[in-house]
């Protein structure tokens, strides 16, 4: 499942512009989720659930369903903000911790494997060639919407829908980038499926050495990412021997 969630800022009292230190007493009303917009795989149907169109309840509760039935939720930052966030508001639901799922957050992806100029959804999704997120005026839209302006809604679901377009075309480009993804052998239940994307054409190309083994080097030609075999290959001597190479200390 693919999942993006907007939230509304914190408002608070402050003295001053710069460098506030505000204190809890400060806090008028602290921020919440305002809406999420999520999809399945390859799916056509975009969902969408806000506090302005189904109330907090129902539109937390959606989510806590659909999350119980992902293997695995891609999100762009989502490990740090996204599922934090709604978590708590789980916690304040009074919905007990959801269950428990493959995280794959793009945004982790983006930093380790590359050294782009920005690692924000928008400038890898333009870097990719699979278009950006849509414009909008910004806080006057977020201010627009804790008001309640049908307009400003109207704009803020379809920005919401929009990322989650583009997190599935960004998803769609990295799949033999993610770092240990979710295996998907484990789920089509096949000993020869890519790791990364599900695909059935492996091709061997060498071998992978760890310090004292070898292992069947793979490569998708699906995807392109690459793979080992599960059970490491005995090395012979001609005499059928098994060589065990030393370990260095
Ligand atoms: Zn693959």
């Amino acid at each position: 499942m693919l999942l993006d969630i907007e939230t509304a800022p914190h408002r608070v009292y402050v003295w001053g512009l710069y460098d506030q230190n505000v204190a809890i007493n400060q806090i008028e009303e602290p921020g919440y989720t305002l809406c999420w917009s999520a999809k399945w795989y390859k799916s056509k149907k975009m969902m969408f659930s806000s506090t302005k169109q189904d109330g907090v309840k129902a539109m937390i509760q959606r989510i806590y369903d659909l999350m119980a039935e992902a293997d695995a939720i891609v999100h762009y930052n989502g490990n740090k903000f996204d599922i934090p966030t709604l978590n708590q508001e789980f916690m304040q639901q009074k919905l007990t911790p959801p269950t428990p799922s493959a995280q794959i957050d793009l945004y982790q992806t983006a930093k380790r494997r590359f050294r782009l100029a920005s690692n924000k959804l928008d400038f890898v999704a333009q870097t990719l060639g699979v278009g950006k997120k849509l414009p909008h005026k910004g806080m006057e839209l977020w201010r627009g919407c804790m008001a309640g302006n049908a307009s400003d809604w109207n704009t803020m679901e379809r920005y919401n829908k929009q990322d989650v377009r583009l997190l599935e075309r960004v998803y769609t480009k990295l799949i033999p980038w993610i770092p240990s993804h979710p295996n998907h052998g484990n789920y089509l239940n096949r000993g020869d499926s890519c790791p990364n994307c599900g695909g059935h054409k492996m091709r061997s190309e060498g071998l992978r050495y760890t310090q004292q083994r070898q292992y069947r080097r793979l490569h998708c030609m699906n995807c392109g990412a690459w793979a080992r075999g599960a059970i490491s290959e005995k090395r012979t001597r001609k005499d059928g021997s098994i060589i065990r190479p030393l370990v260095p200390l």
